[in-house]
C-alpha cells in the first residue's frame, strides 16, 4: 500500500512529499481508510508510530476537498499541542489549511480572534478549551471531526472531566477519533460515551526501540531514603549470576559500589573518570565472573555485550526512554531470560510511566517482604504516632452520633485494623508500595505539583 492509494488532494500530496514520507506507517495504513470512510475510531498506538499524520492526513484531505470545514485536536500538554499543530501545518500548508495551537498561560484575545475568524484545525489543551467554551467565547466553533490525542495521558493528568465537559459543547453529528498508548478502563468508558460505534485498531511499535520479551521487567516504588537498603535487599533476595546496576552519575556509581563492597558483595564501579586500563580490567573481571556486580553509568556501559548478565537494576530511572531500552537490553541476550528491576520514588513515577508508554515496556509493580510479620514495639509506636498526628475531623460529633448504637470495642478494633492496613504498618521490612499506596501518594504528589505551579503563575 502506498500513499497514492488514499487518493489524497494534490496539494496535500505536495506537503507529504516535502515532509519526505515515502510510505504509510502501519497505523496510517489501518487508520486512514477508516477515517476517510467517516467512521469513529479508537486507536491504540505509541508516539513515534506516525499517529499524528494518521489522523492529520485524512483531516487535511477532507478540509482541502471541502468535505468538512473545521477540526479539533485535544492534546494533554501544550508541548504536544504545539508539536501537533506544527506537523499539521507543514503537511497542509500547500492546501491552505490553517492550524492554531491553543493552550493556557498566554492571553485569550488572539486565540479567540483566530478561532472565530475561522482557523481550520484547532489543537488545544483541555483546560483552556473548556474555559473558552464555558465563557461563550467560541460559540461558533463547531468542529466536524474531533481527535483526542494521548487520551491515557489526559486521564493521568486529571483532565477527563474537562474533556467530558468539552464534548457537551460539540455537536453530536461529528466524527470522533481517540488515540491512546494504553487502554485503561476509564479510557474504554470514555470511548463508549463519546464515540459512536467505533472501529478498534492497535499498532504497537516493532523496532529496536521496544523492549525484549525475554526480559521480566519489574519496578518498586520506594521512599527516597530506602534506595541503598533496597538495592542490598534485592541483591540478597534475587538469584543472580551477574548483575549490572545503573546509576545516573559518576559519584553515585562510586558511592553505591563502595556501599555494596562494604556489605560484602563482589562489586566494582565503572565510569568515565576511571582510567582506561583499570576500566578494561574491570570489564574483563566482570566477563570472567570474578566480579558479580557491576555498578555503571550509561556511558560506561554503552555497547557492553557481556554474556550471562541475569539482572539489570536501575538504581535511578534513566533520563530518557532509549536509555531504558539500552540498559535493560544488557540482559536477556542471545535468547536467554533476564530480569530488569527499576527503583523509583513517587517523584520519578511520572517519568517511569512516560518511559513505559514510549517504549511499550511491560513493567510490573512489585513488592517484597523481608523479615517476619509480627507486630513488635516499633510497629506499635508507629501506629500510635500515626494516630496522634491525625487531626480530629470537625464533623466528628455528627459521625459519632450515627455510630452510637455500635459496639465500641468492635468499632475501635475495626478502625485500628483499618489504619494498620492502610498505612502498611508492620515490623517486617516491606520493600515497595502496594498499588493503592502508589495511587494515593502519586495523586497527592500531582496535587502538590499543581499547587506549586499555580503559586508560581500567580507570582508572575
Ligand atoms: P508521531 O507518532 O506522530 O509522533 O510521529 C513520529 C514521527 O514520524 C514524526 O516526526 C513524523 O513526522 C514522522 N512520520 C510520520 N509518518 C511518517 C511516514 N509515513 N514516513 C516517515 N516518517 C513519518
Amino acid at each position: 500500500m502506498s500513499f497514492n492509494d488514499f487518493n489524497f488532494n494534490r496539494d496535500l500530496n505536495k506537503g507529504l512529499k516535502i515532509a519526505g514520507f515515502k510510505e504509510p506507517s502501519p497505523i496510517q495504513k489501518e487508520a486512514i481508510p477508516l477515517i476517510q470512510d467517516g467512521l469513529d475510531l479508537v486507536a491504540q498506538a505509541h508516539t513515534g508510530t506516525g499517529k499524528t499524520a494518521a489522523f492529520g492526513l485524512p483531516i487535511i484531505d477532507k478540509i482541502a476537498n471541502g468535505e468538512i470545514e473545521r477540526a479539533l485536536v485535544i492534546t494533554p500538554t501544550r508541548e504536544l499541542a504545539t508539536q501537533v499543530s506544527d506537523e499539521l501545518y507543514h503537511l497542509g500548508r500547500f492546501a491552505g489549511v490553517r492550524t492554531l495551537a491553543v493552550y493556557g498561560g498566554v492571553g485569550y484575545g488572539r486565540q479567540i480572534a483566530l478561532i472565530n475568524k475561522g482557523v481550520d484545525i484547532v489543537v488545544a489543551t483541555p483546560g483552556r478549551l473548556k474555559d473558552l467554551y464555558n465563557n461563550g467565547k467560541i460559540d461558533s466553533f463547531n468542529p466536524e471531526i474531533v481527535v483526542l490525542d494521548e487520551a491515557d495521558e489526559m486521564l493521568d493528568m486529571g483532565f477527563l472531566d474537562s474533556v467530558r465537559e468539552i464534548f457537551e459543547y460539540i455537536p453530536q453529528n461529528r466524527q470522533t477519533l481517540l488515540f491512546s498508548a494504553t487502554m485503561p478502563d476509564a479510557i474504554k468508558d470514555l470511548a463508549e460515551n463519546i464515540l459512536y460505534n467505533p472501529e478498534y485498531i492497535s499498532v504497537v511499535r516493532d523496532d529496536e526501540e521496544t523492549t525484549n520479551n525475554n526480559i521480566i521487567q519489574k519496578y518498586f516504588v520506594i521512599e527516597e531514603s530506602q534506595r541503598d537498603n533496597a538495592i542490598v535487599k534485592l541483591l540478597e533476595s534475587e538469584d543472580y549470576n551477574k548483575a549490572l546496576i545503573f546509576c545516573r552519575m559518576k559519584r553515585e556509581v562510586d558511592r553505591v559500589s563502595e556501599h555494596l563492597k562494604a556489605m560484602g558483595f563482589e562489586a566494582e564501579g565503572l565510569h568515565g573518570d576511571i582510567d582506561q586500563i583499570e576500566r578494561d580490567r574491570i570489564v574483563k573481571d566482570f566477563r570472567r565472573n570474578n566480579i558479580k556486580v557491576l555498578v555503571a553509568t550509561d556511558v560506561a556501559a554503552r555497547g557492553l555485550d557481556i554474556k550471562g548478565v541475569t539482572h539489570v537494576f536501575n538504581y535511578h530511572i534513566p533520563f530518557d526512554p532509549q536509555s531504558y531500552v539500552h540498559r535493560i537490553g544488557r540482559t536477556g541476550r542471545a535468547g536467554k531470560d533476564g530480569k530488569a528491576i527499576t527503583l523509583v520514588s513517587i517523584e520519578e513515577f511520572r517519568e517511569l510511566k512516560r518511559i513505559q508508554k514510549e517504549v511499550g515496556a511491560n513493567l510490573e509493580l512489585s513488592t517484597i517482604t523481608i523479615g517476619d510479620d509480627n507486630f513488635d514495639d516499633t510497629a506499635l509506636n508507629e501506629l500510635k504516632s500515626k494516630i496522634e498526628s491525625f487531626e480530629i475531623n470537625q464533623k466528628i460529633d455528627i459521625i459519632m452520633e450515627s455510630f452510637k448504637d455500635s459496639d465500641k470495642d468492635e468499632l475501635l478494633k475495626k478502625l485500628l485494623s483499618y489504619v494498620v492496613e492502610k498505612e502498611n504498618i508492620s515490623s517486617a521490612l516491606k520493600l515497595g508500595f502496594e498499588q493503592d499506596r502508589v495511587d494515593r501518594f502519586y495523586n497527592e504528589y500531582l496535587k502538590e505539583e499543581k499547587a506549586k505551579k499555580n503559586k508560581k503563575r500567580k507570582k508572575r
